[in-house]
């Protein structure tokens, strides 16, 4: 199939770029590089360096024959604690900017279908845990808000124009690509796996945001998907769509099921490194649900959805790897 990747230079996207390209796709890359990296494109890949919000740009990108078989959408910003300081960005990037791109669609490629990175952050403190797509959506922060907002629009667009579009709601995604070549590299980084990594490689300790959460340990507890497993399940995604009828709008659940502490992690970590890591106690970081799950028996049901890299023991190998590779991220010169 032809794809166009929307932020195909960021962490998530250009992990979907390497494995649909080993799945036999073409994909052009559509990023503005304002947080992605030109490093991270493999050769041979076309770039369309170009704002979301410059729909005549992306009009043009649509003008092309034969058309794309599906678009992606991993071009968003989603720091929960920037989107409270900063809610002018998220909703003009996150939110504006998909209400361009369903503009788009339905004036030059309608036939088009939309597969939209969402999160759990849509469901603020879930009313019970694992958390299922249908369960009340009250998202805390503008980051959460401005997705919601976006998956509204596809409903809505969909039910209205015959559009077929997907909002697919991560958990916490991780891991780096299996050739070492791509990794996470945020600025700043505020994700706990690179963080732990990062640091136990430079011999300092973590701090671990909270010891009294209603949880096992006291600490959080996550669900940790392998970025090759969400890729792998965008492609599933687009297929859903493409077999579907006009008009189609869901919400899919990717994450393992699991849930881990930031102890388990530590742990895990540890276990990886072959030594006990060092770490602190720290103040509860704001707007931090204490569990978040999924309930992912429909990515299941619907889209024949399998991990194949999200044990904890390859998603922290693999992430060890790239931060060896590169200890600066793209900013290590090779
Ligand atoms: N966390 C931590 N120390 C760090 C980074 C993160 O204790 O340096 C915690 C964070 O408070 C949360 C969990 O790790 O409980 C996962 O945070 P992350 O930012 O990786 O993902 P989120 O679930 O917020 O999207």
């Amino acid at each position: 199939m032809r794809f166009l990747v929307i932020g195909g230079a960021g962490y998530i996207g250009s992990h979907f770029v390497r494995e649909a390209l080993r799945q036999g796709h073409s994909c052009d890359i559509y990023d503005n590089l304002s947080r992605g990296h030109r490093q991270s494109i493999p050769e041979g890949v076309r770039l369309i360096e170009a704002d979301l919000l410059d729909q005549e740009r992306l009009q043009a990108a649509f003008a092309e024959q034969p058309s794309y078989d599906a678009v992606f959408h991993f071009a968003a910003f989603a720091l929960v604690g920037e989107s409270v300081a900063q809610p002018d960005l998220y909703y003009r990037n996150n939110t504006e900017g998909v209400r361009v791109l369903l503009d788009v669609l339905r004036d030059r490629a309608p036939e088009t279908v939309l597969v939209f990175s969402s999160t759990c952050a849509v469901f603020g403190e879930p009313e019970k845990l694992p958390i299922a797509e249908g369960d009340r959506k009250q998202p805390i922060s503008p980051y959460g808000r401005s997705k919601l907002m976006a998956e509204w629009m596809m409903e809505d667009y969909a039910r209205a124009y015959g559009l077929k579009t997907l909002a697919l709601r991560y958990f916490n995604a991780c891991g780096a690509d299996a050739s070492g070549d791509i990794g996470e590299d945020h600025e700043p980084e505020t994700h706990l796996i690179p963080n732990v990594l990062r640091l136990s490689l430079a011999g300092k300790p973590l701090t671990i945001f909270g010891r009294d959460f209603t949880t096992k340990d006291g600490t959080c507890v996550r669900d940790y998907i392998h970025v090759t497993d969400l890729a792998d399940a965008h492609i599933r995604a687009a297929n859903y769509l493409i077999a579907a009828p006009k008009g189609t709008f869901d919400a899919i659940h990717l994450g393992t099921g699991e849930g881990y502490s930031n102890l388990d992690i530590v742990k895990a970590a540890g276990d990886v490194l072959g030594r006990s890591l060092p770490y602190t106690f720290g103040e509860r970081r704001a707007g931090d649900p204490p569990g978040l799950y999924a309930d992912n028996r429909k990515a299941k049901s619907l889209l024949g959805f399998q991990t194949r890299y999200s044990d904890l023991s390859t998603i922290l190998k693999s992430a060890l790897a790239w931060h060896k590779h590169r200890p600066d991220g793209y900013r290590t010169q090779r």
